[in-house]
């Protein structure tokens, strides 16, 4: 077996090792019987069902004289009814005993394959259709799994990308670590990975999926954007985790987090459950920034309703007594699916029915979460904030279905309060440029950094390709930070920072220096970011802060910062 390295994207800190599960997102689904004759039986059933829906795309796009597209269908067909492939997945069948869906996978997999190693451009692409067919098959035979119904031992899920659902699902015992082939530090995969703890590499390329089809082991190192595949024999040992050191240090008691010349930072936590709630609680954390819910109805087929939703939100402060807990009203949309709430596919998801835009438009989903978040308010300090806001309109509109909510829960004669403070995430650039307008509106700013760059830079955060345009410190994002938090403080409202940018503790005292008030991390942030605000003088700060905006590119404000340090 060969040793092969690879380096991708830090995304997630920790080291693993374990058993390489190579993951394909439609093609890891097995077949169901194993008796041969129900398979073939299926088999041929799911061909001719193909067969005929390609058919029926092809006689609509000849009708719509689009002949072009027509004649794709025409191939494909071609490529469905090719004999061979027919022919070898039926033995893959009755003489080896592979469930229908594998084995056209299979079969198709070899044909490919075989076509590809032929070295020609066009034969290549034809290796693609037939990828393509084959799918369209198999989806006409099975039910969807995740990842993690495919671990059986101490595993690292190689995949090109991952669903949050896929993760968040997985047996913790099992999932070692993730190595994906495409992907950013602020994809909402690597995101989810760091707040479950499960160390990822991400931007790994495509070479990772083909190298890994070959390899028994892999060892991971999150914290350097290593991967490495049937590593020596000695390494797994070098990898075992060393126990987390907060088992040995007890944990931090809670208390303002106060700068060297006296200035009050709110040092909060960014959480996705009641277990990492507690987590930060044990880090000293002063209430929650961050309560992201969409992570709270991942791994589940229906949306919990109200009843379920105040126990959550309860469950979630009670993990943190006494401490404001900041919930985040549901964020769909972009790269984040829930299985209970399909949206309709989009040209540009990012761009499209996201966050607000989904729950303006669904109240159905968007009332019964108010009114959980309203009862749950009776007994816990919870503050709600809104996700993807653009306009001040969508503010308006979200205060007035708030006021429908009481007043549905006035008719129902549920104990709740009524007055719950309303925040406004800033992470559309509009928002941060229209800030004066929003704030008299919101009760306080949220800028959420991952999304503010990714909009300010045009640069899609899961794509591993621009990584190097996608940084948070680029000037032109600090300015915005800087607009937002004079424009909130002009009103007397705090602003802070709940995008990953408040993790680095590097970055601590420039954002210190733009002005926020609030840091919301990630709970294995916090110690080194609670140093950070507490070595951080506001004068010297701000002085960086006006250097850093001056700065021509992202990385002469990150020299800076390594400087200053
Ligand atoms: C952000 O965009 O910075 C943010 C906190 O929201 P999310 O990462 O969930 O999009
Ligand atoms: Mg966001």
């Amino acid at each position: 077996m060969m040793v092969r390295s690879f380096t991708g994207l830090a995304a997630a800190p920790g080291l693993a090792y374990g058993a390489v599960v190579l993951y394909h997102a439609r093609a890891n689904r097995p077949g169901t019987s194993a008796d041969p004759a129900t398979e073939q039986a299926r088999l041929i059933r799911a061909l001719a069902e193909t067969d005929a829906t390609i058919a029926a795309h092809e006689a609509a796009l000849r009708a719509a004289g689009q002949s072009e597209s027509a004649a794709i269908f025409g191939a494909h067909r071609l490529l469905l009814n090719d004999p061979s492939l027919r022919e070898r997945a039926t033995i893959l069948v009755t003489e080896l005993g592979r469930a229908a869906a594998d084995a056209i996978i299979a079969a198709a997999e070899e044909q490919a394959l075989e076509l590809e190693r032929l070295g020609d451009a066009y034969l290549s692409a034809r290796a693609a259709d037939v990828r393509a067919v084959a799918l369209q098959v198999w989806r006409a035979l099975t039910g969807a799994v995740g990842p993690g119904q495919l671990l059986v031992a101490p595993s690292i899920v190689v995949a090109r990308d991952l669903d949050p659902a896929d993760l968040a699902g997985a047996p913790r015992d099992l999932l070692r670590g993730i190595a994906l082939a495409a992907g950013g530090i602020t994809s909402h995969a690597s995101i989810i990975a760091r707040s479950l703890g499960i160390p990822a590499v991400v931007g790994l390329g495509d070479e990772i999926l083909t190298a890994a089809a070959s390899a028994r082991a892999i060892a991971l190192d999150g914290d350097h954007g290593m991967v490495t595949l049937d590593p020596p024999a000695d390494l797994p040992a070098r990898l075992r985790p060393r126990p987390r050191e907060r088992a040995v240090r007890g944990a931090t008691p809670r208390g303002p987090v106060i700068t060297r010349d006296g200035r009050r930072i709110r040092l909060l936590a960014n959480v996705a459950s009641p277990a990492e709630a507690r987590d930060a609680c044990a880090e000293g954390a002063e209430g929650i920034g961050l309560l992201r819910t969409e992570w709270l109805f991942l791994d589940r087929p229906d949306l919990p309703d109200e009843e379920e939703q105040v126990a959550l939100y309860q469950a979630v402060a009670a993990a943190m007594p006494d401490a404001p807990i900041t919930v985040r009203t549901l964020d769909i949309g972009g790269d984040k699916r829930l299985p209970a709430l399909p949206l309709p596919r989009e040209d540009n998801p990012f761009l499209g029915s996201r966050g607000i835009r989904v729950c303006l438009s669904r109240p159905e989903i968007f009332l019964p979460q108010l009114r959980a978040l309203l009862r749950a308010r009776a007994t816990h300090d919870i503050r709600l904030m809104l996700p993807m806001v653009t306009t001040v309109a969508e503010v308006r509109r979200a205060r007035s279905l708030l006021d429908q909510a009481r007043n549905q829960l006035v008719a129902s004669g549920r104990p709740f309060s009524p007055d719950i403070p309303l925040g406004v995430m800033i992470e559309v650039p509009a928002a941060a440029l229209n800030a004066a307008h929003l704030a008299p509106e919101a009760a306080f700013f949220s800028l959420g950094t991952n999304d503010l760059t990714q909009y300010t830079l045009a640069c899609d955060r899961g794509n591993h390709r621009l990584a190097d345009l996608y940084q948070p410190l680029d000037p032109a994002v600090l300015r915005l930070i800087r607009m937002a938090c004079e424009v909130a403080h002009q009103h007397g409202r705090p602003a802070g920072i709940c995008g990953e940018l408040s993790s680095d503790p590097q970055a601590t005292t420039l954002l210190i220096g733009l002005g926020v008030d609030e840091l919301t991390c990630a709970p294995a942030a916090l110690e080194r970011v609670r140093a950070a605000i507490t070595a951080t003088d506001t004068r010297a700060a701000r002085n960086l802060a006006e250097r850093a905006l001056a700065a021509e590119d992202p990385q002469q404000v990150r020299a800076m910062l390594r400087n200053t340090l």
